[in-house]
């Protein structure tokens, strides 16, 4: 059966830093991430469950196909794959220092919000607003969505996000205790733009 596994982090766990301490890199890819990595293998155990060339693509037909999973399992399913599949973009989705955006996504940006920092105004103010614990997203028709808990828009049969930012307290409490803004302003340092441009170019 397929087992997940939990990805090694693609840069040091103190590379962050300022914007995200060596701490809170720890704490939310060894225990929390690695908790979903566990508890969807335990979920799945006994089913089976269709497999495609990475693990990515697998993750993203199992939560575009929720409804198909057995009750007794589907919101084990829901919220440790997703927490799975999107803490695995996520930490591809920073890199130490920031990277630069490519062209095409700059202007497309700019044409729909007028302006970078508009962009990542109207970005802000989704985190600042997302109640409780959830995710705000890059869509890759360049809206900005959120969802609660560990969805994302693949389980409404949405696409792959360009870009996501986890809003969860157990993403910045140690370093920022409850001033989300603080953290969402730093976490701009460290977006991994060329990244999320190979994504948008893609489309
Ligand atoms: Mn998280």
């Amino acid at each position: 059966m397929t087992q997940f596994s939990v990805p090694a982090l693609p840069y040091a766990y103190d590379a962050l830093q300022p914007a995200i301490s060596e701490a809170i890199m720890k704490l939310h890819h060894d225990t929390h991430h690695a908790a979903y990595v566990t508890k969807l293998n335990a979920a799945l155990e006994g089913l089976g469950v269709d497999s495609f060339d990475t693990e990515e693509a697998t993750l993203e037909h199992l939560l575009s196909s929720l409804d198909s999973l057995p009750n007794s399992v589907r919101a084990a399913v829901r919220n440790n794959g997703g927490g799975h599949y999107n803490h695995s973009l996520f930490w591809k989705f920073m890199t130490p220092g920031g990277s630069a955006m490519s062209t095409e996504l700059r202007e497309a940006l700019e044409a729909k919000y007028g302006s970078i920092d508009a962009f990542k105004e109207e970005f802000t103010a989704k985190a600042l607003g997302l109640f409780g614990s959830g995710w705000v997203w890059l869509q890759p028709n360049l809206e900005i969505t959120t969802s609660p808990n560990q969805d994302s828009e693949l389980m409404n049969g949405g696409p792959a996000p360009l870009l996501g930012l986890d809003v969860w307290e157990h993403a910045y409490y140690l370093d920022y205790y409850a001033a989300r803004k603080d953290y969402v302003d730093a976490w701009w340092d460290v977006v991994n733009w060329a990244f999320v441009s190979e994504r948008f170019k893609a489309e």
